[in-house]
Parts: structure tokens; sequence; C-alpha cells
């Protein structure tokens, strides 16, 4: 006897860091949950937000050890980075290129492509009154008054315009912090030099800067050169380029 498919429900949430896919079946129980990269079109362009859908409903659906064969599904999509109406035919486009809801879920059903922030406020409160704080890799607060009525949204717009307490910001924090810190540091060192002496003390704060050939100072890989026509720089693979050698670009051009 062939038993019916299996209907299952897939909740995505594109974020700005990473994509969530939670599979799960019609009584709300959690089949698997799969991740993939960053999910922000905006940041990383159509292509590469599919793909991350793609790899976390594929994680998903591999980690509930159904089979897609006997699977009638329905998913909604709740994806940053989605404002405009040209936003939500462009993302609704991409995710309907997956064919999720081909998949025997019948005649005429949609995915539902939304914000992020829309799908956080229904996921948290349902049909009850409601507001959520989001702090991700951006940050925006949402609330509703009541399911099927309208959603009041304040920030979210995207770093350049307003970020505060998001991931974004914190990482700029630190940023700030660290080369306010390494400027306070060369100040204190530079106090009382003369003039002729500056470059010399400015070297000593450098760690690959005109060391090429000798060991870095972190992690003991050898400083290696890239040469220009009339200058050249100097970077350790293993903390700066992966582990990845540098094209000379003089050698390049003589090789050719
Ligand atoms: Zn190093």
């Amino acid at each position: 006897m062939k038993d019916a498919p299996a209907r299952l429900y897939a909740g995505f949430d594109g974020g700005g860091t990473r994509t969530t896919c939670v599979l799960c079946d019609s009584e709300g129980d959690v089949l698997g949950a799969g991740f993939g990269g960053r999910g922000n079109y905006h940041d990383i362009g159509v292509p590469s937000a599919l793909a991350s859908l793609k790899r976390a409903f594929a994680g998903a659906l591999d980690r509930s050890g159904v089979a897609t064969g006997r699977v009638r599904l329905e998913a909604c999509f709740g994806l940053a980075g989605l404002d405009s109406p040209k936003d939500m035919a462009t993302m609704s486009g991409a995710v309907r290129s997956m064919r999720l809801a081909r998949r025997g879920a019948g005649e005429g059903r949609k995915d539902i492509v939304e914000n992020d922030w829309r799908t956080a406020v229904a996921g948290a409160f349902i049909d009850e009154p409601g507001v959520t704080l989001i702090a991700g890799t951006g940050c925006v607060a949402a609330a509703q008054r009541e399911a099927g009525r309208r959603v009041a949204r304040v920030g979210g717009w995207g770093h350049l315009v307003d970020d505060r307490g998001s991931g974004y910001d914190i990482g700029r924090d630190a940023l700030y912090a660290a080369m306010r810190e390494s400027l306070r540091e060369a100040v204190e060192r530079s106090a009382g030099l003369a003039a002729a002496d500056l470059k010399a003390e400015k070297k000593s704060g450098l760690r690959v800067h005109a060391r090429t050939g000798q060991p870095c100072p972190v992690c003991g890989d050898t400083v290696r050169e890239v040469s220009f026509a009339d200058s050249s720089l100097q970077y350790c693979p293993t903390c700066q380029t992966g582990g990845k050698p540098l094209a000379d670009r003089r050698l390049s051009r003589l090789l050719k």
C-alpha cells in the first residue's frame, strides 16, 4: 500500500550573515534544520542568495530523512533586504526557480515571500499583538496589533542609514577601537622623537612592512613580497591571504 505524501512546511530565514531553513510536519514538530551562507541579495547578488537558500533547504531535508519524492511542501521565506516591490519581485522570482511549491503541493500554490521582520513578528506572536526587536547583522523593530493587519516597522534600512545595536555596528565599533588604540600607542611612542627618527619608529610597530624573508611575529610564517615597477609590498601568507601566495607582478610580466 502506498503511503500518502507527507505534508511538510519549510520556513526560511535569510539574514545578512546566514540562512536557516527549518522543516516541520503539520503538527509543527521540527524534522530537520539546515544552514546556508549570507542571504541578503543586496549584499551578495541574487545567485549567491539563492545558493544559500538551496543549501539550507538541502541540509534540512537531509537531516529530516524524508525522501524528496514523497513530500508535499509549502514554504515561507523571510528574507532580509526586501523593502520595495522591486525587491519582492526579484526574490520571488529567484525563489520560484527552486520549484518548492511544485513538489506536488497542488496547482496554483505559491511560496510566501516576505521581509524577515514580518515573518519574525508573525512567528513570535501569530494572532496576538506584539513587538519584536531584531538585532542581527542589521537592526529593526516591528510590531503588529493583530494578525493580518498592518505590521509597523522602525529601522531596518541597512547599515548605510541606520544600524544601531546591530552586528555590523558592533563590528565597526571594534575596528574603530583597534585603530584608535594603535594610533594612541604610536603617538605615545613617537613623543619627543626628532623628525628623522620617526620613520624607524613607524616601522617598529609594523609586522610585515620591510620584513621580507623574516618570520611573521604572529605566526612564524615567512613574510613575502610583491614587487611593482617602482614599489613593493610585503605580506604574511598565513595571516593575510589564507595561505595563498600572491603573484609577483614584475616577475609575471617578464614571464609572459
Ligand atoms: Zn603571520
